[in-house]
Parts: structure tokens; C-alpha cells; sequence
């Protein structure tokens, strides 16, 4: 029978767990000692993958009969019997499922008080344990205050935060961490080579990306990428719904240019070919931690949109909708959760983009006074400066997290609400191009002066009379 590549790694020993070093040592001096013959175990995993496979080794090499540096040895009876599932001694309930919530008393609680037929301990793994109702949390409790030295219980979770602390006490705790990608796509390299697959180190990555700490699923994905032949990202792409890194780069470019008809277009094909946006904005934060130092402005840049489209996808009905309202150049403010509606909006169509040979109408009325009294009017003349910039990303961030608080003496003081926003003008040239555009508006040389203030702060403040 040819086993699924999944099944055929699942690991069978502590040693054979990937990304959980931490955890092996402990667990392997834990089996050396005899002191903790009566304990009970609490597994717990930021992802549902792992918890019964972890279980299942922790049973196994409690009742290996010849044990190897205290690994099971997956060849004695008692280890076969585990892995077949051939043994009443050992059982694996899922707490998640009702007839055994209902149950737990007749089913589990009472049978454990008899002794093992064949294993040294009977275990009990409850999977999801958290699941279980407060009656039933109640038994299992009192069962474990009692401990049997041939009774053992396995409990384990993905929300410790939901187990009561009178369970928890009562057990020895081993937390799991999610599997971090580098260890994912390096187990599939190993996987690769052993099994004579062609790969591209780009193609494991994005599986490993694509798998979000999963190790089974990761191997399963590559799996099926395999029948396709060579384990490239156009294969893996192309088998799992997502962009190749390349065509990512290539929508990165399209959106770099600031086209809104180029980029809606790209999010049309991208929906029309039935690609997971999820996993795309995914991928463009994946690539923006990569190559940040390539173009850090513009990384900077799309870290936020693409960290507001991840953190309201799951909620929005139409994925490429939201896509387009994050990242349409003119529109730029539109759905962002952690924004506050500026306080002048002002409509772009009237917007004249200021050039050298042509003041404004403005400058004189401006040209009188020495500074801006309102808010609004403040924020009027800013934002005409900001939105006659020519990059539209510099211009979409200035004016969304910077603010003209005050001119005086023909100094602007302008404050800044972002870390994005702060570095663009850390840019003596960025700096400079809009002193000269703030200077023709004004018609008297002005100088910039920067603060970085939080908007709720500076709101706060300027509310204070
Ligand atoms: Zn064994």
C-alpha cells in the first residue's frame, strides 16, 4: 500500500518532532524519572495540527517496553498496539464531540478506575479538553485528585485560556510552539531529498508559507504538488490557488505605479482566477520582511496597507473589494479600521497641483498673515502641498498621518502621527520639496518643523482649552 507522504513522516518519536527542541528535552528527562509515575499531562498548541500525534508518542514511550534513550522504539508490542490502535488500554477521545461530553462519567471516568489488560498504564488522551462542559470538568477532576499509578491522562489543547486552573494544577504542562516556516520548508527539503523530488528552495518556502505552522499540511501540500512533477513556485501555485513570488512582485510593481486602472485590473484577474486573496496579502507581507532594505519607502508603505487588508479580510464579504478600497491611490483613507476621519476633507477635483511658474490665488490672501489660526485652514493649505507631490504613495501617507499644526514666523510646525510618514521625512530631499511647495503657497520662505505625536494625543491635546 503506497502511504500518503503525510503519513509516512508523521513523527513516531520525540526526536522526529519539528520546531519543538524546547519541549523534547523535558519531556525526555521527564520519562527518566521515576518521581512522576503517577502524572498527568496537559498538551497544549497554538494550532489544532500535532496535539494527538505529540500524545500519541508521550503514550507510547510511557509504556515502551525497550525504549530507546527513552523514545519509544515503535516495535514492541506495546508501541504497535498504540499506533494500531489495537489495545482498549489506550483511547483517544475528542472532547469537541458530544456523546463522549455527555458520557464522560460512564464512559471513561468509571472504566479507568480498572486496571490496564495489556499496556504498563491505561491512557486516556482527551483532545480539545477545553470543550468539555463544567460537570464534566468537574468529574474529570476528581478523578485526577485520586491519581492511579496505572491510570494516565492526556489532556490536550489549543486554548489553555479556557481549562480551569484546578485542572491545570493537577498536571504537568508541556507548551508546544507553532512551527516556525524556515523549520517547515527545511523539514520539506529533507523530505525532497529522500524521496528523489526535483525543488526549487522558493517553491518550499511558499508552502511552508502557505501552511501557516502545519506541518502535516505542509508535507500534504507538497505531496500533491509532486504528481505535477518538479516542486517549483509555479507548481505549487498553480496546484494551490496561490501567486508564484514572481507574479506577486510583478502586482507589487503594478501597484508601485499608482495606475488605479492597472491595479483594479490585476484584482479582477486574481478574483476571476480563483485566488485566495488571503494567502496573497499573506505572501506581500512575507515579501515585504524579506526585501525591506530593497525599497524601504515603498515597503514601508504597503506593510500598512497590506497589514489593514489581513486584519479585515476574514470579516469582509467581497476580499477584492477591499483590495481595491486599500489600495486605490485616490482613496487611500478610505477603510483603514484604526483611522480617524480627518477633520477637512476636501475634494481632490479642485486640487491644482502647484508649479513653480504659477502662484496660486491664495498666496496673497495667505501672504498677510503670519500664521494659520484654524485647524482646518491649516490642514487645507498642508494638504494641497502634500497632494501636489508627485509620488502618490509619499503623497497618500503624508496626507493621511501628518498634520499642520501651527505657522509662525514662517515656520510650519508639522506634527506626524505614523512611523512611516516619520521616516519619509526623515528625507532631506522629501523635506525640502515640500518647504519649496509650502513657500510658493505662502509667498515667503518657509521652514518645516517636525514633532511625532500620536493623532490621539495630538487631538486630545488640542482639544484642551
Ligand atoms: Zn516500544
Amino acid at each position: 500500500m503506497q502511504l500518503s507522504l503525510a503519513n509516512k513522516y508523521r513523527p513516531q518519536t520525540f526526536r522526529e518532532m519539528i520546531g519543538q527542541q524546547h519541549i523534547i528535552g523535558i519531556l525526555e528527562a521527564k520519562m527518566q524519572s521515576e518521581s512522576d509515575f503517577m502524572q498527568n499531562y496537559l498538551l497544549t498548541w497554538p494550532r489544532w495540527t500535532g496535539k494527538t500525534t505529540s500524545a500519541r508518542i508521550l503514550a507510547k514511550a510511557i509504556n515502551c517496553l525497550e525504549p530507546i534513550e527513552w523514545n519509544p522504539c515503535n516495535k514492541c508490542a506495546n508501541c504497535m498496539a498504540i499506533n494500531g490502535s489495537t489495545t482498549l488500554d489506550y483511547v483517544e477521545i475528542d472532547a469537541a464531540s458530544h456523546t463522549w461530553v455527555d458520557n464522560i462519567r460512564e464512559e471513561i471516568l468509571d472504566k479507568a478506575l480498572y486496571p490496564p489488560t495489556m499496556l504498563k498504564k491505561k491512557i486516556y488522551v482527551i483532545d480539545e479538553v477545553h470543550m468539555l462542559s463544567k460537570w464534566a470538568f468537574n468529574s474529570l477532576l476528581k478523578t485526577i485528585e485520586e491519581p492511579k499509578w496505572n491510570v494516565c491522562f492526556i489532556l490536550a489543547t489549543t486554548e489553555i485560556q479556557k481549562v480551569p486552573d484546578t485542572i491545570i494544577s493537577r498536571c504537568q504542562v508541556f507548551q508546544f510552539k507553532k512551527v516556525i516556516e524556515s523549520e517547515i520548508a527545511d523539514h520539506l527539503a529533507e523530505i525532497c531529498e529522500k524521496e528523489g523530488f526535483e525543488f526549487q528552495k522558493d517553491a518550499l518556502d511558499l508552502i511552508a508559507m502557505i501552511s501557516d505552522g502545519g506541518v502535516r499540511d505542509s508535507i500534504k501540500y507538497l505531496d500533491q504538488v509532486s504528481i505535477l512533477g518538479k516542486i517549483t513556485s509555479e507548481n505549487v501555485s498553480k496546484f494551490l490557488w496561490v501567486l508564484s513570488e514572481n507574479n506577486v512582485k510583478n502586482f507589487l510593481i503594478i501597484i508601485k505605479t499608482g495606475d488605479k486602472k492597472q491595479i483594479y485590473d490585476a484584482i479582477d484577474q486574481f478574483s476571476q482566477q480563483g485566488i485566495d486573496l488571503f494567502q496573497l496579502a499573506k505572501q506581500v507581507i512575507w515579501i515585504i520582511d524579506k526585501s525591506i532594505l530593497e525599497d524601504t519607502d515603498f515597503y514601508l508603505f504597503l506593510s500598512e496597507k497590506f497589514s489593514n487588508i489581513l486584519r479585515q479580510i476574514r470579516y469582509y464579504p467581497y476580499p477584492a473589494v477591499l483590495f481595491k478600497m486599500e489600495l486605490s491611490p485616490l482613496n487611500s483613507q478610505t477603510s483603514t479600521l484604526t483611522s480617524i476621519p480627518s477633520p477637512s476633507q476636501i475634494s481632490t477635483a479642485n486640487i491644482q497641483p502647484v508649479s513653480v511658474s504659477s502662484k496660486p490665488v491664495e498666496t496673497a490672501i495667505l501672504a498677510d498673515i503670519q500664521s494659520i489660526p484654524s485647524y482646518e485652514e491649516g490642514q487645507d493649505v498642508w494638504q494641497r502641498v502634500v497632494l501636489s507631490l508627485n509620488e502618490w504613495m509619499l503623497r497618500s501617507n503624508l496626507r493621511d498621518h501628518t498634520i499642520l499644526d501651527k505657522l509662525e514666523n514662517w515656520v510650519a510646525h508639522l506634527i506626524i502621527t505614523n512611523k512611516i510618514a516619520e521616516i519619509s521625512l526623515q528625507k532631506a530631499e522629501t523635506r525640502s520639496d515640500l518647504e519649496k511647495k509650502l513657500s510658493e503657497i505662502v509667498g515667503e520662505k518657509v521652514i518645516l518643523e517636525r514633532k511625532f505625536e500620536s493623532r490621539e494625543d495630538y487631538l486630545a491635546r488640542s482639544l484642551d482649552f
